[in-house]
């Protein structure tokens, strides 16, 4: 049986995701989870670039 890497559970299926620039195999929770998760980090990451003025930096 496959590992997940993020939850460490055994899964009939992993799927690849790509998280912080890396793939990885994790479960349907996890890609979902992680997905989710790198919403909200892009987001939070220019909300961050508003409030510091850093704005028209990109
Ligand atoms: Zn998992």
């Amino acid at each position: 049986m496959p590992i997940c890497k993020s939850c460490e559970d055994e899964v009939d299926e992993l799927v690849s995701v790509k998280a912080g620039g890396r793939r990885v195999k994790v479960c349907e929770d996890c890609a979902e989870r992680l997905a989710e998760e790198a919403e909200i980090a892009e987001m939070s990451e220019s909300a961050i670039q508003d409030m510091m003025g850093y704005k028209g930096r990109r």
